[in-house]
């Protein structure tokens, strides 16, 4: 009878092993053990309740056409956790300095407070993250900190790592990826001690988690994380957390997502062009070398959303500068940088917004120059618009034509070419278009 029992189970097994890969399987079907099975019900005796929640996350349909049901068809199978029953570890508190696992991070001792360059785009989420450093649990907890790459996320995190090991000496604090924090209860998971690894992070003051973007579709850890952090949070121990999404738009479980909510939610943006000005200036001197004020702007200018890459901008051209010994200038910069440096005079610069400053020089209405009105000034502003599309957008003729109320391109190109010959004996209109061109400028 057993054999056949069990054979219930070989068979979900053989089963599901041809969709699951060699080491998923090993690490959590292979350990769960058939105590008992009859028509009615099936016992099964699992390492610990990841599995089980596993089991039943990823294969509830398959064990539904395998094993037996109740009478409402659900699934009629009893858990007994082995981990629980054989193996219970004497609950002692763990000294703090215990754990130094090689899955947690150092702080960088570059990623202050201090080095960090404050602008319009980082204000706030600096000094959120410094109050948090300041007053670990008592201020605003969760902290979440978001934004695209090389803004400078990870550099709060360790900022605040850096300040309270100093302020703070007495504060247990820990920096986890959250592919660490996976790798970390994976391991423990194989080797039975879970219960030790969920008291030391249960006994942490501050808990900084980087990257938690990467806990989207791992639902079986999003639980435990869950609950590592409704504890620490529950204790006001303080939790900082990173993501490149704010967390409404993160693939995780609603449940997770409101406890991310709970605290102060902080977007860190792109810098301004004089933050990143004042960054590459800090930058340079830290490393001993310094680029002239119009160089800074040109390379802040043509490298603007990732900070990271500014600095490696300035890695080059420091060691330029002490290999040659020979002063950056513009041009030096320009063909250092060449494949790093991001041109886009024209493709921010949109039909709409040349529309616009066009109407309000003219003095007139956006829907006149698109319409058919063959006014003079009107059809002057017109001309003016559709030379400007041409000189300031890289985009087709044709493409562009369009968007002025369904016009060819031969039209665009004859108006441009009037233009171009009229501005060179009429001042007036050149400066008017002078006078648009800076209006569009400022606009983007
Ligand atoms: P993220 O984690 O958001 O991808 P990082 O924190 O790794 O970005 O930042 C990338 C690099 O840019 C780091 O070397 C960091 O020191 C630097 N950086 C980012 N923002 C600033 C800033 N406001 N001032 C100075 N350096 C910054
Ligand atoms: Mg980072």
């Amino acid at each position: 009878m057993l054999t056949c029992k069990e054979s219930a189970w070989q068979q979900f097994l053989s089963f599901v092993q041809k969709k699951t890969s060699s080491i998923e399987f090993q690490n959590w079907l292979s350990p769960i053990k058939v105590l008992e099975l009859s028509d009615s019900s099936v016992t099964l005796e699992v390492p610990n309740i990841f599995v089980r929640e596993y089991l039943i996350d990823n294969y509830k349909q398959d064990l539904l056409s395998f094993l037996p049901k109740n009478a409402s068809g659900e699934l009629a199978i009893n858990f007994v956790i082995s981990e629980t029953q054989s193996n219970p570890e004497p609950l002692k508190i763990v000294p703090k300095e215990e754990k130094n696992d090689s899955n947690f991070i150092k702080f960088n001792k570059h990623y202050t407070f201090e080095n960090f360059i404050e602008g319009t785009s980082n204000q706030f989420v600096k000094s959120a993250a410094f109050g948090v450093a300041q007053r670990p649990g008592k201020s605003f907890n969760p902290l979440f900190i978001h934004g695209g790459v090389g803004l400078g996320k990870t550099h709060l995190l360790h900022g605040i790592g850096n300040f309270i090991k100093q302020n703070h000496k007495s504060l247990s604090i820990q920096c986890i990826t959250t592919e660490a924090f996976i790798n970390d209860l994976v391991f423990n998971l194989r080797n039975k001690s879970v219960d030790k690894m969920k008291r030391f992070y249960r006994n942490l003051d501050v808990l900084l988690v980087d990257d938690i973007q990467f806990l989207q579709n791992r639902l079986n850890f999003e639980e435990e994380f869950c609950n590592t952090f409704e504890t620490l949070i529950n204790q006001h121990r303080q939790i900082v957390i990173a993501s490149d999404k704010p967390p409404a738009q993160l693939k995780l479980s609603e449940r997770m997502v409101a406890r991310m909510e709970w605290g102060l939610v902080a977007h860190i943006g792109v810098p301004d062009l004089e933050t990143r000005v004042a960054i590459i200036q800090n930058k340079t001197v830290q490393k001993g070398f310094i680029i002239p004020t119009n160089v800074a702007f040109f390379i802040a200018e043509h490298i603007y959303n990732n900070i990271r890459q500014l600095e490696g901008a300035i890695n080059r051209l420091s060691a330029y500068a002490r290999l040659m010994n020979k002063e950056i200038t513009q041009d030096v910069a320009e063909n250092l940088l060449k494949e790093m440096l991001e041109f886009t005079p024209s493709n921010k610069i949109s039909v709409e917004s040349i529309l616009k400053s066009v109407a309000s020089v003219f003095e007139i209405r956006v829907s006149d120059i698109k319409g058919e009105s063959r006014l003079k000034n009107i059809a002057e502003a017109r001309q003016v618009a559709m030379y400007l599309a041409k000189e300031l957008i890289a985009d087709s003729l044709t493409k562009i034509a369009s968007s002025f109320g369904g016009k060819t391109h031969s039209t665009l190109l004859h108006s441009w070419k009037k233009i171009s010959e009229e501005i060179k004996t009429n001042e007036m209109l050149g400066k008017k278009i002078q006078m648009i061109k800076r209006n569009i400028e400022a606009q983007t």
